[in-house]
């Protein structure tokens, strides 16, 4: 009997949150009883979610496409194959993408539909247009184990910030919030679901508020929610901006269900591009809050984001900003050279940074990064950290490595009894060793 279960595969670009959608998207997939193949091998229905932040990510969401078009199934007939182009690159380029006609193309507002959209489609259905008003940001269902060990939790969407440099507030449009009980339903239902750690994920999650009974409540009262809620996991923040971490987030920092590590976007580490920026801190207000943090928890594992070559960053910006990265010795830095996207008000500024130093200043922060990261994972060294285990591999000699992460976000190697059935365990690993190289694992014992 021939195996009737439609194939689909998926290629996802950007954030945390793309992710995170996509993993909702492949659960209403398997829901419906679609097949979820790898991107690249045949399939009824290929759906990518795009990314436009940078000029690259443009690039890589239309190679992404074309790749898409050719591994899909043939459209000649009807209800054959059909590529899905979705995502930050279709609100920021719908017109070319209709008149380019190969795609069938749906915009943030409506991702969480595309299982549904899909599955008519090959029963025969037309695909309906949708209205550009009507917005479903947290339509999503719960995500299942498809591609990733901890479940992903979207809190909030949009932005109102409008840094001078970004596009998303474009693309993702106004700024909203998941509700605090809709929120706290779905990390109660991870947990049910056998989840052992769960990541808040949102465009700009500091900015989550609800008015409950007169009450107004912020991010802080959202991850408290959370932590309390039932069950055996650890709650990981997603990216965090830093312009509205208050000091009740920060007492929550001990709480024992959640982890040592947050990822809050610095961008610069110059008062003057900060402010050209249109970013809601200072350098000096961002500095105070990595102390706190690290006062509160020692060993608390800080990542971030920094943009270099930022329209007027001249070399004592860019100094302050290396002096900045070196005195907070960040676990890792996510480094950008600057991007220039049409639309934004950073485009027009006078002072553009010619390529070359861009690139001469994004290795510096990389080689810089690599060198803290190393010391961060190095202070690490004889300490027990607890592994959530997302892969197992059978070694040659017949041992079982098992990798994963810690709670502070490090990747961590250890011999694991057990094989398949560590994965989605935590363990408790001295760490004894750690590799060579710019993202090196650290290496342990189970304890
Ligand atoms: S806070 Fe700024 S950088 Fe972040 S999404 Fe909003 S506009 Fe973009």
């Amino acid at each position: 009997m021939e195996n009737l279960s439609r194939r689909v595969s998926f290629k996802t670009l950007g954030c945390k949150l793309n992710q995170a959608e996509t993993e909702s998207i492949a659960t209403g997939f398997i829901t419906l009883g679609w097949e979820i193949v790898n991107f690249g091998e045949v399939a009824d229905a290929v759906i990518v979610n795009s990314c436009t932040v940078t000029n690259a990510a443009d690039r890589k969401s239309r190679s992404a496409m074309n790749q898409a078009l050719k591994t899909v199934k043939q459209p000649e007939t009807p209800e054959s194959g059909l590529v899905v182009m979705a995502g930050c690159y279709v609100d920021g380029h719908r017109e070319k993408l209709e008149a380019d006609g190969r795609t069938y193309v749906v915009g943030n507002n409506h991702k969480s539909h595309i299982p549904q959209l899909v599955d008519a489609h090959f029963k025969g259905e037309i695909l309906p247009g949708y209205p550009e008003d009507e917005r479903d940001p947290f339509g999503y269902p719960l995500a299942g184990k498809v591609f990733r060990t901890r479940a992903m939790i979207k809190v909030q969407d949009g932005c109102d910030n409008f840094c001078t440099y970004c596009i998303i507030p474009f693309v993702r449009g106004r700024g909203i919030s998941r509700p605090l009980a809709d929120t706290v339903k779905a990390v109660k239902e991870a947990a049910a679901s056998g989840f052992r750690e769960i990541v808040l994920t949102g465009v700009n999650m500091s900015r989550w508020e609800e008015t409950l009974s007169g009450v107004k409540l912020g991010f802080a009262h959202l991850v408290e929610a959370c932590l309390n809620a039932p069950g055996d996991f650890r709650l990981r923040l997603g990216s965090v901006e830093p312009d509205l971490i208050d000091e009740k987030l920060i007492r929550l920092m001990d709480h024992p269900k959640i982890t040592p590590h947050m990822h809050l976007c610095l961008q610069s580490g110059s008062e003057k591009i900060l402010l050209a920026m249109k970013r809601e801190y200072t350098a000096a207000g961002f500095e105070k809050i990595a102390g706190k943090l690290r006062k509160k928890i020692p060993g608390f594992n800080i990542t971030t984001d920094v943009i270099v070559g930022f329209p007027g960053e001249n070399d004592e910006d860019f100094a302050d900003t290396l002096a900045l990265c070196e005195r907070l010795g960040f676990g890792h830095i996510h480094t950008f050279p600057y991007s220039r996207r049409d639309g934004t008000r950073a485009v027009k500024m006078d002072g553009q940074v010619p390529e070359g130093v861009k690139k001469a200043r994004a290795e510096e922060i990389r080689r810089l990064s690599e060198r803290t990261k190393r010391a961060y994972r190095e202070s690490l060294m004889g300490t027990v950290q607890s592994v959530l285990v997302e892969k197992t591999e059978l070694q040659k000699d017949g041992h079982i490595t098992a990798r994963g992460f810690s709670a502070s976000y490090v990747p961590v190697r250890f011999t694991a009894a057990g094989g398949k059935n560590a994965e989605n365990r935590i363990f408790p690993v001295r760490v004894e060793g750690i590799d060579e190289g710019d993202d090196p694992d650290l290496v342990g014992t189970l304890v």
